[in-house]
């Protein structure tokens, strides 16, 4: 056979998907060199290329020979999600809107302050735990967000920064996994994109700047502490079981005391004593925002080193709750810190974009799912065994 006829077979056998080293971690990278029989250290050369230099071009990556880029461009991408939009308040809040494989959008907020400028990433399409308050729990589910959809939020903001040069204009200081989804849902891919986040040869945060918020996937939190030591956010909203089944429906299947227990736990694996959950606090007008409920908090937290950031409830659409009143939030404050609490009450940012938190919607593509779900959701199923039918809940 002729090479010409040989090469153009090849040309068009299906080829095999590519491997995207983006989302890889550095321990992740190491083994793809090894198991294309390259030596470890390249793994070293290529994170400090995607997460530092901002190269996503193997051609240029000029510390690898020429078969090793030629080889890497046959086998592997470096693959970003699309920006589709991106907003700026007149605050300076800045909002994405990112486009995923299978088309559904995800949305992602930069919030900056004087000493620092926090980037709000999303760990899944929708979320599945339907909290009553939340416009992305409203949406329902899509899927996971892949460990490179993730990671690649932050390469997005820090890229139009113009981080990954020394004239950036702006910084991601901190991250917090508090834009759409529920980020202990999606464990491994979040793990993973949080160590790029903290790796010396990526982003280089520190533990203390990279935050997960979560609202009580009590096995997965019990998992976190082996594998990682990111801080924590606990989001509570409610001060007893009966309230809390209603605002936050996993708390049915993992109550108060024993997610309180857990966070508790995660604290006191970490070699640092002086580290401190931090308790998120929802506050809607007449449900949650009593001198009772403020009293009761201080009573269930008592022997949880934390400190509470009291959130007032950002309206959206249909969500059939008002905001807290300032006379309210001040009293609720006031009881707090009267029992020797820290408390900071979250400032609504980028108000006029819509980038506040618990607005987040971006664009999923799931409308038949969403409508299944309502309608079991009619038939009186609740939520949790919707999730444990999609074996999403061990
Ligand atoms: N799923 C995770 C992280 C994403 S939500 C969690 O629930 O912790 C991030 C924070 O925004 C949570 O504390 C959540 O309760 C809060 N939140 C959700 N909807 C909100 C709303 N409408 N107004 C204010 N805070 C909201
Ligand atoms: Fe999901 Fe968090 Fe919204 Fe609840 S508050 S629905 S866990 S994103």
């Amino acid at each position: 056979m002729s090479q010409e006829l040989a090469d153009t077979m090849l040309d068009d056998q299906p080829q095999k998907e590519k491997i995207n080293l983006l989302g890889l971690s550095a321990s992740r990278l190491s083994e793809f060199f090894e198991e294309i029989g390259e030596k470890k250290f390249r793994a070293t050369q290529i994170i400090k290329w995607i997460h530092q230099e901002g190269e996503c071009d193997f051609q240029k990556m000029t510390n690898l020979s020429k078969d090793l880029r030629n080889k890497l461009h046959q086998i592997a991408e470096i693959k970003l999600p699309e920006v589709v939009s991106c907003q700026e308040s007149v605050d300076g809040t800045c909002k994405w809107l990112i486009r995923v494989d299978g088309g559904s959008c995800i949305e992602m907020v930069y919030i900056p302050e004087r000493e620092r400028g926090t980037l709000c990433v999303s760990s899944q399409i929708g979320c599945a735990l339907d909290c009553s308050f939340c416009a992305t729990g409203k949406q329902g589910f899509n899927r996971d967000l892949t460990s490179a959809e993730i990671i690649g939020q932050l390469w997005i903001a820090a890229d139009s920064f113009d981080q990954f040069s020394p004239k950036a204009k702006r910084r991601v200081s901190n991250v917090v996994m508090m834009g759409m989804g529920e980020p202990l849902m999606n464990f491994d891919n979040v793990v993973d994109a949080m160590s790029i986040m903290l790796e010396d040869n990526a982003y280089g945060l520190s533990k203390r700047r990279v935050t997960l918020s979560t609202s009580g996937v009590v096995p997965e939190l019990d998992k976190l502490g082996d594998v990682s030591d990111v801080s924590l956010a606990i989001s509570l909203h409610a001060p007893n079981d009966e309230l809390r089944n209603e605002l936050v429906p996993i708390n049915r299947k993992y109550p108060l005391a024993t997610f309180i227990q857990s966070a508790k736990n995660y604290i006191e694996k970490m070699p640092d004593n002086r580290r401190k959950v931090t308790v998120e606090y929802t506050l809607m007008d007449q449900v949650n925002d009593r001198s009772i409920h403020a009293r009761e908090l201080a009573v269930l937290l008592k022997d949880l080193p934390c400190k509470i950031n009291l959130i007032p409830f950002n309206p959206f659409a249909g969500s059939g709750y008002k905001t807290v009143t300032n006379t309210a939030l001040n009293r609720f404050r006031d009881i707090l810190m009267a029992e020797g609490y820290t408390v900071t009450v979250r400032t609504t940012r980028g108000d006029d974009i819509a980038a506040a938190c618990g607005q987040l919607a971006g664009e999923v593509n799931d409308r038949t799912k969403r409508q299944e779900r309502y309608k079991k959701k009619l038939n009186d199923i609740q939520p949790l065994n919707i999730m444990e039918k999609r074996g999403q809940i061990g």
